[in-house]
């Protein structure tokens, strides 16, 4: 891909963005929002897994005999046991995307960091150029006076 071409770059939803459509470059005043997805790996109790809870109501409708394999199993599989599990979480994102661009196709997020509030996107060079110089003049607003 040349340097020309569209490039990722990684946005915070809470800092200015540049009037500039994000997958064409020209100037735009009007924000999309658009979906993120972020998938997680994350640690649950064995026992809350589904197939657990699954065969835990399957042995239930069994009766006293189930609720005693039931509490058997669960014993057997130990309380501290956990599993990993993949989750996702979804968010909504605001970018400026002109028009024309929003009703080919929304931009959407490469990848996004929900917790953090940031999302990687394929941007056009010029919404780049643009966002670094507002970057820039925000650091350097930011400053304190000499
Ligand atoms: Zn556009």
């Amino acid at each position: 891909m040349s340097e020309f071409g569209p490039q990722v770059t990684w946005i915070d939803e809470i800092e200015r963005l540049p009037n500039t459509c994000i997958t064409c470059g020209m100037f735009t005043d009007r924000l999309v929002k658009t979906r993120a997805k972020q998938h997680h790996q994350k640690m649950v109790p064995a026992s809350e897994s589904n197939s657990m809870q699954a065969l835990g109501c399957l042995l239930h409708l069994l009766g006293p005999l189930g609720l005693i394999i039931d509490a058997i199993l669960r014993h057997g599989a130990n309380g501290n046991k956990t599993i990993e599990k993949t989750v996702v979480s979804k968010s909504r994102v605001r970018v400026p995307c002109c028009p024309l661009c929003a009703s080919q196709s929304l931009p959407e997020p490469e990848e996004s960091d929900i917790a953090g509030g940031k999302y990687a996107f394929q941007t056009h060079p010029r919404f780049k150029e643009r966002l670094r110089v507002i970057r820039q003049q925000t650091a350097e607003e930011t400053q304190p006076d000499e």
